[in-house]
């Protein structure tokens, strides 16, 4: 890149991503949620923060905060102009700072070669905040002040580069100089560096986060492994409460019934109270009922002697005798035929089995843990269930919460995926953005537990290594829905192409349409003209005079 600089690109693109949504209480940069501040409140924050820390650590608080930020703006600069010069790309950082109301930015000098990783500029800082609040509470500085802008100028072009870049304020409002103007170059030509480092290490500081944050995630993984909880993560009211009562049960031998609907980890509660259990050494063994044909239960069940039946060439224990000592998980259990039923309310009641096709009693020792989906009761009226078996099964019965009783867990959850998906797939992902974390947490979740480890395989799949995972990495469809409101506020027309062309095809006319929209618009006003007309686009005279027309 040469010396004679371009001007800045147009900035609407950064600025078609600042969305409001008044009603909801947010605001969006894209799949960022922002927030208003005010810059007495960051003067209060930061005053605070150089009393309570002291000015040295105040200031790399401060730098790495905006070394975060940066990082995320250079994620996305590239996916935001993707065929423009590198120059135009760039501008982002300094653009997203100006749009974000920080600083105005003016390049100087910008050397930059992605091939040969090199790296010089000089930018130009006017009407910097930080200068403008530091001034207004200590005044005149004897060092540079702007200490979380220049920590995101390191993070974005650090992050843009794939090396690390240090700025630094060569002069600083702050100082009492007339504009703040900061240069940066790759860390080794600053003969400084060290210096610099102390605070500028948010490179290695970002990593040593995360390395500890990874080291943390996994020492929590393996601890809940030594529980055995596996994806039993949570910390809701309605979770612990499940968990306690297994804990409470895990020390008896009471038969466990295990309830609720498809895909809320029955199958790990079951395996979590095994592992919780004194027979926690003793085998663990789960069968699903209705994957097994019914004619075949029993066997597979309690065992089959030779000759028992076609087939029966040889003598085999079935499920019962093979927990022996341990638990047997009988998922889906009121799929089992009657026959099945008798033979283990038998087992219930006596602790004896006979293998299919045998006369010998043979004695079991087994925690019995049973889960449905089904409700039990209704199928003992329509004669499906044994009732005596259901009064036995049903001593101790666990209704498992559907996430949506419980989406509170969900950050947590998330983290414990990325950590297991993470893992299996070999990425290293930094976590889910907010827009995505809200979609999770605004969803329904009929399949449970199950869906959102499916959905986060799949971002995790998706993501670029140590990116963020995105809404649409997750929601494909909510994703689009959303980018035609996006596509709307940019004020492109191409999205309404080929519905209108559709709509001409079909002979619709606009009269029509200039009907249909003014009633739907009334509609969602509750009728109030003047908001109708505002919705419209129109003044209130003219939305009067086409009711009128329309006869509306
Ligand atoms: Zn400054």
């Amino acid at each position: 890149m040469n010396d004679e600089l371009p001007q800045l690109p147009a900035v609407d693109d950064i600025q078609n991503l600042l969305r409001f949504e008044y009603e909801e209480g947010r605001i969006w940069l894209g799949e960022e949620r922002m927030i208003l501040l005010r810059s007495s409140e960051m003067q209060a924050l930061r005053r605070e923060l150089i009393d309570s820390l002291g000015m040295d650590r105040a200031k790399g608080l401060l730098i790495r905060m905006g070394y975060i930020a940066g990082q995320q703006d250079a994620a996305t600069a590239k996916k935001l102009r993707p065929d423009a010069p590198l120059f135009d790309i760039f501008s982002v950082g300094p653009q997203s700072h100006m749009v974000t109301g920080q600083v105005k930015v003016t390049p100087i000098k910008l050397e930059m070669d992605e091939q040969r990783q090199t790296f010089h500029g000089i930018f130009n800082w006017e009407n910097s905040f930080e200068a403008e609040i530091f001034l207004a509470e200590y005044g005149v500085s004897y060092e540079p002040v702007c200490w979380a802008q220049i920590g995101y100028a390191t993070g974005y072009t650090s992050h843009f580069m794939g090396r690390q870049i240090l700025f630094r304020e060569q002069g600083c409002v702050g100082c009492g100089e007339k504009i703040c103007r900061i240069e940066g170059r790759p860390v080794e030509e600053w003969d400084d560096c060290e210096e610099l480092l102390r605070y500028y290490r948010p490179d290695r500081i970002a990593d040593q986060l995360f390395e500890l944050q990874s080291q943390v995630t996994s020492l929590r993984e393996n601890l809940t492994k030594d529980q055995s909880f596996g994806d039993l993560v949570g910390c809701s009211q309605k979770f612990l409460q499940v968990r306690e009562l297994l804990a409470k049960a895990a020390e008896s031998r009471v038969t466990v019934l295990l309830l609720g609907e498809t895909g809320v980890g029955k199958d790990m509660f079951a395996t979590a109270l095994h592992k919780g259990s004194p027979r926690r050494d003793k085998p663990f063994v789960a069968v699903n009922c209705a994957a097994i044909p019914r004619d075949l239960i029993e066997a597979e069940l309690f065992g089959v002697e030779k000759g028992a039946f076609t087939g029966a060439d040889q003598s085999r224990p079935g499920r019962f005798e093979r927990a022996h000592g341990g638990t047997l998980f009988l998922d889906e259990v009121g799929e089992l035929s009657l026959q099945a039923q008798a033979a283990l309310l038998r087992v219930l009641q006596e602790n004896e089995l006979e293998r299919v096709g045998d006369t010998r009693t043979r004695k079991v020792d087994v925690r019995l843990v049973a889960a449905t989906n089904e409700d039990l009761g209704r199928a003992v009226e329509e004669g499906r269930f044994r009732s005596d078996l259901l009064y036995r099964l049903n001593v101790y019965s666990v209704t498992v919460p559907p996430l949506r009783e419980r989406l509170d867990d969900i950050p947590e959850l998330v983290r414990h995926f990325i950590a297991k998906y993470g893992a299996l797939h070999g990425k290293s992902i930094q976590g889910v953005t907010d827009k995505a974390m809200q979609m999770l947490r605004d969803y329904h979740w009929p399949g449970n537990i199950r869906e959102l480890g499916n959905i986060m395989e799949r971002g995790i799949i998706l993501v670029e290594q140590g990116g963020y995972i995105e809404a649409a990495h997750l929601f494909p469809h909510l994703a689009a829905k959303e980018s035609v409101k996006q596509v709307v506020a940019s004020g492109d027309p191409g999205w309404l192409v080929e519905t209108v062309d559709q709509m001409l095809e079909a002979g619709c006319e606009l009269g029509q349409v200039e009907r249909e929209m003014t009633v739907r618009a009334l509609d969602r006003v509750g009728g109030n003209v003047t908001r109708a007309a505002k919705l419209l686009g129109l003044s209130r005279a003219a939305l009067d005079y086409r009711l009128k027309k329309n006869k509306c």
